[in-house]
């Protein structure tokens, strides 16, 4: 199948040969409805053709409608969800896929991940994820909030790598370890949080770099993980920062500016952290 990003087309290869557009809009606490529905219809016009939701964020519905009244060919949008904690194991997953399937309103989904690494069930839930992979409900599979040893667990116990783990990452949260780990492995890594939900966007290593090279705090945060060869999928439902947000891929910052963000790590998790799920 030929996939086309007109706009934004700048994307990278999965571990099973299909491509993801390297910029998506996150929609994390959009409001389900009008607001959630917005978001989506805004980033579609600036050319985003990539969006990331999950059961949890309660707005799959209005992600799908978005998608419909867009009038863009499916195949030209990349959707991403995620089984939801409560759903693992295999019977489960599959019942609450085809829930979320439906929510959206799609014939398929084009990435479904484990939202967590939940000890005793994940192994099933990756089961059933690749069982919907192989019937052609999902294209791509891959996993959330991962470390390294869940990793390993997972690639051990199925023979069958992930195509990619969304992790928290930022240059306040800088995972290289995770980082190389997974391309090691051939794991597109996805970050989440990646403008730190707007904590440190006036840190003065990130403002001063936005000030030099003409840009946006948010500009540099963003351009920082894509140069990382990284996926990001920052969240916003206002149109102009939906809009700044997507303008990544017209300017670079030089390797002075990068080392200078990669040392800025804090450990800084705006979220939630699995270090302690065994
Ligand atoms: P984010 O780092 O994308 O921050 C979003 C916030 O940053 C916005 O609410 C707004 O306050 C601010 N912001 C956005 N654009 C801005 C701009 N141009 N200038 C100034 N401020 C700006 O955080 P996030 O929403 O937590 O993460 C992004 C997406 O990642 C989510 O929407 C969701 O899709 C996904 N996510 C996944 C997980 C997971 O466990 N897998 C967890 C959290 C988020």
């Amino acid at each position: 199948m030929k996939t086309t990003y007109p706009a934004l087309d700048v994307s990278v290869t999965l571990n099973d040969g299909r491509r993801m557009p390297q910029l998506g809009l996150g929609v994390y606490q959009s409001e389900p409805g009008p607001a959630a529905r917005q978001a989506v219809k805004w980033a579609l016009e600036a050319g985003y053709r990539h969006i990331d939701t999950a059961k949890r964020y309660d707005n799959e519905s209005d992600v799908g409608e978005a998608l419909r009244e867009s009038g863009l060919p499916r195949e030209s949008v990349f959707v991403t969800t995620k089984l939801w904690n409560d759903d693992q194991g295999y019977e489960p997953a599959l019942k609450a896929f085809e829930a979320s399937r439906k929510r959206l309103g799609l014939e398929y989904v084009d990435l479904y991940l484990l939202h967590w690494p939940v000890p005793g069930k994940r192994l099933d839930s990756w089961s059933a994820l690749r069982t919907l992979q192989r019937e052609g409900r999902v294209r791509s599979i891959g996993v959330s909030n991962f470390l390294e040893r869940h990793l390993s667990e997972l690639i051990e116990d199925s023979g069958v790598v992930p195509a990619v783990n969304q992790v928290e990452f930022s240059p306040f949260l800088h995972q290289k370890g995770l980082l190389e780990f997974c391309r090691s492995r051939g794991i597109v890594l996805e970050s989440y949080g990646p403008l730190t939900q707007g904590l440190r966007l006036s840190h003065p290593a990130v403002a001063d770099t936005a000030a030099r090279l003409g840009r946006t705090p948010a500009q540099v945060m963003l351009r920082w993980a894509v140069q990382h060869g990284i996926v990001v999928i920052p969240k916003s439902v206002r149109r102009e920062r939906i809009e700044e947000n997507s303008r990544l891929f017209d300017f670079s910052i030089p390797p002075a500016d990068m080392r200078r963000l990669d040392g800025l790590d804090e450990g800084l998790h705006t979220e939630w952290d699995p270090k302690d799920v065994p």
